[in-house]
């Protein structure tokens, strides 16, 4: 099938640039219409139109709301259903990773991180499951984090929150077995994106290391010795949005060359 997911409507949080980017043109190219959601218009119009010509620009659109902010992300599922219908397919990725000691997390900071990574995900899940349920099929895919597996120092309120993300995928993905419903994350290891040039910054900024030096360390990580690629993260994605994945649930998959080992 060229196109197994034709028909369907895909939302992917935080879909301006990174991971959520290669993954809504991974979803269109599937055969979804894709509903880009972040906070910044111009980002998300820019990677709008980068997609088109992967797509018939008809598939895809975008709505500039803040995951944190359940009544604007309420307005933005609503503007997106009447134009592509029901969302049928929801990628939880909009995240934010900030670095800190754990003497030096304020609850300001704490909040932040569990705000945008734990609760935005909460926020669009209760939004869109009513819709799947009524549909008797969807998608939920959860973007966590081998943070969300593992313990990693100077992150203790991202890492708290990933951790969440693992429990509700856990939890959510029991209450809708048998409803047509998966819900399943999905856990990088340290993936080619923004959030790791911010960490290489900071990392270089705090301890004085040069910036290549400081990302080789994080390519250590993965026994692989490379970054993710963005790409990478997106296929795993896909795959749990294909119509044959319909018995994994509940499932929290590292896409991080083996630095984590389940099981
Ligand atoms: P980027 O910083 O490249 O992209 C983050 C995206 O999220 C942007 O589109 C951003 O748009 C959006 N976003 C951030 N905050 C909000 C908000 N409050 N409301 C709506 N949208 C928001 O990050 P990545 O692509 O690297 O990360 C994507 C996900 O993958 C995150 O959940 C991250 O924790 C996770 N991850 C990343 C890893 C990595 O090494 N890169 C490793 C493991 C997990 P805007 O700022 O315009 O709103």
């Amino acid at each position: 099938m060229n196109a197994p997911l034709e028909g369907r409507h895909a939302l992917v949080t935080g879909g301006s640039r990174g991971i959520g980017l290669a993954v809504a043109e991974r979803l269109l190219s599937d055969g979804a219409a894709v509903t880009l959601l972040g906070r910044d218009d111009a980002a998300l119009a820019q990677a709008a139109a980068a997609l088109a010509p992967r797509a018939s620009s008809a598939r895809v659109q975008w709505q500039a709301a803040d995951v944190t902010d359940p009544g604007a992300i309420g307005r933005a599922f609503d503007a997106a259903t009447r134009t592509f219908g029901p969302v049928g397919i929801l990628v939880n990725n909009a995240g934010q990773a900030r670095s800190e000691r754990f003497d030096r997390t304020d609850a300001a900071l704490w909040d932040a991180m569990l705000a945008v990574n734990l609760s935005g995900p909460f926020h669009c899940i209760q939004t869109a499951l009513p819709g799947m349920l009524a549909a008797g099929w969807g998608r939920i895919v959860n973007i966590a984090s081998t943070a969300g597996l593992a313990g990693y120092a100077y992150v203790s309120a991202y890492c708290a929150a990933k951790h969440g993300v693992v429990g509700l995928t856990r939890a959510l993905a029991l209450e809708t077995a048998g409803k047509g419903v998966t819900v399943n994350a999905v856990c990088p290891g340290y993936t080619d994106t923004d959030i790791v040039r911010d960490a290489v910054r900071n990392i270089s900024a705090k301890t004085g290391m040069d910036e290549t030096r400081a990302r080789e360390q994080l390519a250590q990580r993965n026994p692989q010795g490379r970054l993710v690629q963005p790409e990478e993260v997106a296929h795993a994605v896909a795959w749990l949005c294909q119509p044959g994945a319909s018995a994994i649930n509940g499932q929290s998959i590292p896409v991080d060359g083996g630095e984590i080992m389940v099981g």
